[in-house]
C-alpha cells in the first residue's frame, strides 16, 4: 500500500454535466428537405469563418417560425428514449443555436413531446448570436464536460476554441447512449 492516497470515505461522483444540441439531435429536421438544402438557407456564404446568417426579413421570419411547428418536427424518438433512460446518472443541458423568435417554438415542443422537466436547462440563444460562439459560451458558463452536435462545421470550431471538452459528433451510426457511455 505503500505511496498509494486512501480515501478516508467515498467520495460522492458529481454528476457528469452534458450539453446536447437540439436541432439534429434531439429535434429531427423537417420531412423532405435534403441537409444540403438546409445548410445553404442557414450559413453565409463565406469562405473564411463560420457564419449564419439572421433572417433579417418578416417574411422569412415567420415561414421560419410556421416550418418549426412541433407536430412538423418531430423527435429523434431513439435519442430521446435513450436520454430519458439515463437521465438520472447524468444532467443534461440544451443548448440551441436558435434565434429568440424561435423562442416559443421551442417551449412549445418540449411541451408537445413531454420534455420540459427532462433537462436540468433548456438555453436558446436569445440575443441572437452566431449559433457556435453562443454555444461556445453556454459550454464555458455551465461547465459542461460534453458536448453532443450534429453539425460538423460546428463541431470544428468548438474543437479549437474548447480543447479540453469530449465532443461527440452525433451522425445516426451509434446510439447516443453508447457514445456517452463508451470510455
Ligand atoms: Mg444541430
Amino acid at each position: 500500500m505503500e505511496g498509494k492516497k486512501l480515501s478516508k470515505r467515498p467520495t460522492k461522483r458529481r454528476p457528469v454535466r452534458i450539453g446536447l444540441d437540439l436541432d439534429g439531435v434531439i429535434i429531427d429536421k423537417p420531412p423532405g428537405l435534403p441537409n444540403w438544402a438546409l445548410t445553404r438557407l442557414v450559413r453565409e456564404r463565406t469562405k473564411t469563418e463560420l457564419a449564419y446568417r439572421y433572417p433579417s426579413s418578416a417574411l422569412e421570419r415567420s415561414i421560419r417560425w410556421l416550418s418549426h411547428h412541433p407536430l412538423l418536427r418531430q423527435p429523434i424518438w431513439n435519442n430521446l428514449r435513450d436520454i430519458r433512460t439515463i437521465a438520472g446518472t447524468y444532467e443534461f443541458y440544451v443548448i440551441s443555436g436558435r434565434y429568440s423568435f424561435l423562442r416559443g417554438r421551442t417551449k412549445d415542443w418540449l411541451q408537445t413531446y413531454d420534455c420540459a422537466g427532462l433537462f436540468q436547462g433548456v438555453y436558446v440563444n436569445l440575443n441572437n448570436r452566431q449559433p457556435h460562439r453562443f454555444k461556445e459560451s453556454m459550454i464555458r458558463k455551465l461547465k459542461l464536460e460534453m458536448f453532443i452536435d450534429d453539425d460538423e462545421a460546428q463541431i470544428d470550431y468548438l474543437r479549437t476554441r474548447l480543447p479540453k471538452l469530449r465532443i461527440i459528433h452525433w451522425n445516426g451510426t451509434r446510439s447516443v447512449r453508447s457514445l456517452i457511455q463508451a470510455p
